[in-house]
Order: C-alpha cells, then structure tokens, then sequence
C-alpha cells in the first residue's frame, strides 16, 4: 500500500474488503433462503456508491438499495441494471424518471401510492412499489391502523395494472441491541402487516433486517435482507464476537516537513501544548476542513513510521501536528489516520468512540470536495 504516492488528503477505497464482507453477508443471508440488498445509500456510505454497487454485485449481492430517487438514478445513469430500490420520497418528487428506469419505489400512505400509480399511468408501466409498515421505529411507514386501508387501496392499483406490490418491509430500531424486546415486537407487526397483504389478494415478500440483524438474527432474514454500514467493513455489534468483516476506507496523508524544537516550544493555535523536553514535530497537511474533527485536537494519535504517535495541539482547518520525539521521521513518510487497523493504526471505530459518535457517521462524512478518494483493487473478484 505504501509504495503509491500520497496524495495530501486521500480515502483509498479496498474494494477487495468490500467484495468479502458482500461474500461473508450474503452467504448469511443464503443459509436462510433469503437474498440480499447491498444497501448504497449516500454515496455508498462516503466508499463511491458506484464502485461498491459494482463490487457488491460480482459478491453475491443480488440488488441494490438507496434513500433518495437521485441516488437510484446515478445507478442507473453508471450503466447498473440489476434491481434498485429506493425509499425516501418527497412530496413532489418525480417519480417519471425513476419508473422509466425500473427504479422501485416505497409508500408508507394511500397518497404517496397515488402518486405512484399516476406517475406509472402517465409513463404507461408498471411500477414496482413496496408498502412500508411503521411497526415501531415511527419514522417512515404506514401506522397499523391505516395499514388495512393502504393495502386494500394497493390490490385495487394492482388490479389497475399500473402497481405490483413486490414486498411488505420494515425497519429495526434496536437491532444493534441485543436481545432487545423491541425486535421482535417489530417482527411480529411486520407478520401482521405481511398476512393483511396477502389477505387483501396481495402476494408480497418481507424484508426487516439490517446489518446488525443480518450478523444476528437469521430469524428475521425473510426473504430479503438490507445490509449497510457492514458492507463496508464497519460491524454494528461488535459486542457478538468477530464477524469477519474488514474495514474497506483508509484515510491517510504524509508528512510535509518535519522540525526538531526544544523543551517549551508550545504547538498550534491557542498554545495548547508544550513541549516538555527537545522533540520532532511532523507536519501533516490535513484538517478538520478535510475531515479530522477539531474536537480531537489532543485526544487523537496517528500511525507514522512504525508508531502510534500523538496529535499535538489544535487540529486547525488545515494542518495538524504530530509528535515524534527522538524518532526518525522523514518528510513524505505515509500518515495513517484511520484505517482497517491491522498496522496498528486507529480504526473509524475509534474516531467514532472517542466522538461519542457511531463510525456510520466517520465515514459517511470524511469525502469531501478537498480530499480524493482512489479505489484499491488489488484482489481478483472470484
Ligand atoms: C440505512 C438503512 C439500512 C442499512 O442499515 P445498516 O445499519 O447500515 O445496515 C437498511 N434499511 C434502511 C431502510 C436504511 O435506511
């Protein structure tokens, strides 16, 4: 990894990883009889929605799931042509687009189905809609009272020809939380959900689980599954044991210029720390304006030259410093922010512990107009 020159501030994308943790996922998935939706969404969790459509696709992925129709369309518009889904709808969305494309679509109430149904009349098709039930997580989804109404409202659109209702589906609220009573409550609503469908004349699937309940409850796979955050490596219950998924995103730079300074040299703005005895400080050209969060001004370390090494000072937007002590360290030397973690340095994990934050969060948010993002390939897809 280390012979490629460094770019100032760089994401390397393993899509080797991001095809094994596909592999690891849907073979899961497969012992339970159920398929696999390689969930994409914002930009593929910050990896390049594209790249891991792709690679999750040659894994064992069998579709694709995004939030907005704009992310479905990139899909579609990058030459991808197995199913995708998408979920998140605002009130005047364009649904036109999305059907010609063979986008499906979701509906949580009679009028989002409406606007559906006109938009697949208007474009003479069909389009493919699952029927959201809210069965506790109350964010999206239809509430079970108007749940009889909506599906009976959709056996009437499909008879209509213009809807076929593929799936009932559902999110977990505390999948990450194991044991957590919430999960099966919200299993059971959903079997309700599923069995007012099929009683209305429909004959959908079922999909529940995210990353954490594909990792943790085969139970709950249905038919299809929704993976995320462990497509990418990052595991939502790390609690259960080692699943064996690998960090996919690296963020790193080098050093730009190194200097030997005396005991009470007083690093960054604000004078924050001080140099307790003569030291080597190491430049490195990146800030929180590139992602390096300014709340871990010293409280975060860096993996440089062989060592763990601490940030000192402020992380300003640009810049931050590392010190060295009497080590030898050399002006381009490669700077390991966070990565997979099996050279020693942090992981997003770690980030996102010290942030009282979840590393969904680190690395959705670290590609950024100023940092480049360069995919690594260096295992054959099998
Ligand atoms: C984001 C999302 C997922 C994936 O969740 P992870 O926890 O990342 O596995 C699945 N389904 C829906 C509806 C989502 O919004």
């Amino acid at each position: 990894m280390s012979d490629q020159p460094v770019q100032r501030a760089d994401l390397r994308i393993d899509v080797g990883a991001i095809r094994d943790n596909v592999r690891v996922l849907s073979a899961r998935a497969r012992e339970s009889g159920a398929r696999t939706m390689a969930i994409v969404k914002s930009d593929g969790y910050g990896h390049g929605a594209v790249t891991v459509a792709r690679a999750a696709l040659e894994s064992g992925a069998d579709c694709l799931g995004v939030a907005s129709l704009d992310e479905a369309l990139q899909l579609r518009a990058a030459g991808i042509t197995a199913p995708v889904f998408c979920w998140l709808h605002t009130v005047d969305d364009d649904f036109g687009p999305a059907i010609a494309e063979d986008v499906e679509l979701s509906a949580s109430s009679l009028a989002g189905l409406q606007r559906i149904e006109a938009a697949a009349a208007a474009q003479g098709r069909v389009a493919r809609v699952h029927l959201k039930i809210d069965t506790g997580l109350c964010r999206s989804g239809c509430p079970a009272d108007l749940w009889p109404a909506l599906v009976e409202a959709a056996a009437k659109a499909e008879a209509n020809g213009h809807v076929e209702v593929v799936a009932v589906w559902s999110h977990l609220a505390c999948a990450d939380e194991l044991g957590h009573p919430s999960i099966d409550a919200q299993a059971e609503e959903l079997q309700r959900a599923h069995q007012q469908a099929r009683a209305a004349g429909l004959d959908p699937i079922r999909h529940l689980a995210n990353s954490a309940a594909v990792l943790t409850r085969p139970d709950l796979h249905f038919e299809l599954v929704r993976p995320g955050i462990a497509v990418y490596g990052l595991d939502p219950v790390p609690q259960d044991g080692d699943h064996g998924l690998r960090p996919a995103m690296t963020f790193r730079s080098s050093v730009v210029l190194t200097k030997r300074v005396p005991a009470g040299s007083s690093v960054s703005y604000g004078h924050t720390w001080t140099a307790q005895r003569p030291t080597t400080l190491a430049l490195v050209p990146v800030g929180y304006a590139d992602g390096v969060p300014r709340t871990l001004s010293g409280r975060m370390s860096v993996w440089l030259a062989g060592a763990r090494r601490p940030v000192v000072g402020r992380v300003c937007m640009d810049q931050l410093v590392v010190d060295c002590g009497d080590d030898a360290v050399h002006e381009g030397d490669e700077v390991l922010l966070f990565g997979p973690g099996d050279r020693g340095e942090p992981t997003a994990a770690e980030w996102a512990d010290e942030l009282g934050t979840i590393h969904y969060e680190i690395v959705t948010g670290m590609y950024r107009p100023r940092v480049t993002r360069t995919v690594v390939d260096d295992r054959e897809p099998a």
